[in-house]
């Protein structure tokens, strides 16, 4: 090719290249569409049901354009209302989720203006945002101010960065592993043994810390299974505590957790992934001795309620982070670290990544703290408000939660555990409001879990209101013959 030939080609190709970069005109009006959607859904999030289960129809990628309206309707039919609504307020199972407003709007920028936020020197604004984000946490779970942490995608991701620390701290490698011993109580999330799994410490010794009535880790209990394991030669490292259970909602006793960790000289980790930011609520009580974790994950997604996609975790020990994500060398120089620590890219395993700083400093910024804990404040009433309601029908509730998860059952004459299955199940088919269940104690339960910042007392009627009628159904149905 000569230099017309390739100036040619390149005026043919800008034409079809360009169609990327819409002019300010078509910009408008693709930016109208979503918005007027994004209107009508928000709008629109009180009438519609919490879960509809429904067939996914073909959303294969074909080789030709459509309308921005019609992709959105699609988008809105097969994806905004099927399965779970996590963005509306009748979202109570699992752990629900949120999509305040302003972070949406935090990711449209973020989307526009593409920041490299990994490395300091690429864009020190956006580093420097992220970094004011983890130093806020820090001054709210009480963490010094040398300790270290990031945004993630969520609470695993979290958990990873803060185990693999952990690891790499007590140096479990090798032969090592098999006679390490982490602590934890059956009531951890699952991504917890996941974690381990995937840091290559498969292998450890999990003790099950015996738990008491209401789910709590026995720090008695925890202090004599690591004395008989170091007498057996065994290597304990590793205590795990949750901050909020995902089952019931429970905080471990922190304070005389982190007594026996430090007695031994353990690395304590606790999982506020769920429960953390009510630390910012009238439970403040309950999160004494968060502050002496050695690692800590929480998940903005949940309890800050913003948008899926942001969790964070907040170390102690920076070496210990570094040791596997910062990875050129020469890093034990402390003068150097406060370089290292500027780049998010050297505490976490993502290099090139979304930032997600602006999701949540935007919101903080613009609102201020008293509406977030206000909201958490507000599901802590409606959890009380809700077990009162379903106890003045006749229905059994768990022990009295700590936070907003809690669980119910209806005491049938025969077959309970089964009777209740099908109450669930009819409660999912009804889908006006989404409950999820579980088993606790051998129990088959009905789980209630308030979180979503759009639940509301209305809400609350509107779920008693359907579990009344599911549970007619399934007396109605045992009655026939
Ligand atoms: C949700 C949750 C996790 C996992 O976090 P993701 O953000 O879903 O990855 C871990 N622990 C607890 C207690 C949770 O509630």
């Amino acid at each position: 090719m000569n230099t017309d030939e390739i100036v040619k080609e390149l005026s043919q190709l800008a034409i079809s290249s360009g169609k990327l970069n819409p002019a300010e005109a078509e910009r408008k009006a693709l930016l109208n569409e979503v918005a007027a959607y994004a209107n009508r859904f928000i709008s629109g999030l009180d009438k519609v049901k919490g879960f509809v289960e429904k067939e996914v129809a073909d959303l294969s990628i074909k080789n030709n354009t459509s309308a921005i309206g019609d992709l959105l309707l699609q988008y809105q039919t097969e994806v905004a209302e099927n399965g779970i609504n996590a963005a509306s307020p009748k979202h109570l199972g699992y752990i629900p989720g949120g999509g305040v407003f302003a972070s949406a709007l935090a990711d449209f920028i973020v989307a526009v203006t593409n920041p490299f936020a990994s490395a300091y020197f690429a864009s020190p604004g956006a580093a420097h945002m992220e970094n004011k984000v983890v130093d806020w946490l820090k001054s709210v779970f009480l963490f010094p101010e040398n300790s270290v942490g990031c945004l993630t995608s969520g609470g695993s991701v979290s958990t990873l960065i803060a185990f693999t620390a952990a690891r790499d701290k007590f140096q479990i490698k090798n032969e090592k592993i098999t006679g390490s011993v982490v602590y934890l109580s059956e009531q951890v999330h699952h991504s917890t043994q996941k974690a381990l799994r995937i840091i290559g410490l498969e292998d450890v010794i999990i003790r099950y810390i015996p738990i008491d009535k209401e789910h709590r880790i026995i720090p008695n209990s925890l202090n004599e299974l690591i004395i008989k394991d170091k007498a057996n030669g065994l290597n304990p490292f590793l205590i795990i505590a949750t901050a909020g259970t995902t089952d019931t909602g429970t905080v471990d006793p922190l304070n005389e957790i982190a007594d026996v960790a430090g007695l031994h000289h353990l690395w304590f980790h606790i999982d506020g992934a769920y429960g953390g930011f009510f630390i910012l609520s009238s439970k403040k009580e309950l999160f004494k001795g968060i502050e002496r974790a050695d690692s800590l994950i929480v998940d903005p997604h949940k309890g800050l309620f913003l948008p899926y996609g942001v969790g964070a975790v907040l170390v102690k020990d920076s070496d210990a982070v570094l040791h596997s994500h910062y990875y050129t060398a020469n890093y034990m120089q402390d003068a150097n670290n406060v370089e290292l620590l500027k780049s998010p890219a050297n505490l976490s395993p993502e290099l090139t990544k979304h930032f997600r700083g602006l999701r949540v400093w935007l919101p903080l910024q613009l609102h201020g703290t008293e509406p977030f804990i206000a909201c958490l404040e507000e599901k802590l009433l409606l959890t009380k408000y809700f077990r009162i309601q379903l106890n003045q029908r006749g229905f059994c509730t768990g022990p009295e939660p700590d936070l907003s998860v809690s669980y119910f059952w209806y005491p049938f004459i025969l077959d309970e555990d089964q009777n209740n299955r099908l109450l669930m199940q009819e409660i999912h088919r009804d889908g006006a409001v989404f409950l999820s269940s579980s088993i606790i104690d051998g129990r088959f339960v009905i789980r209630m879990a308030i979180l979503a910042f759009r639940t509301k007392k209305e809400t609350i009627d509107e779920a008693v209101e359907m579990i009344e009628r599911c549970l007619k159904k399934v007396q109605q149905n045992l009655q026939q013959p």
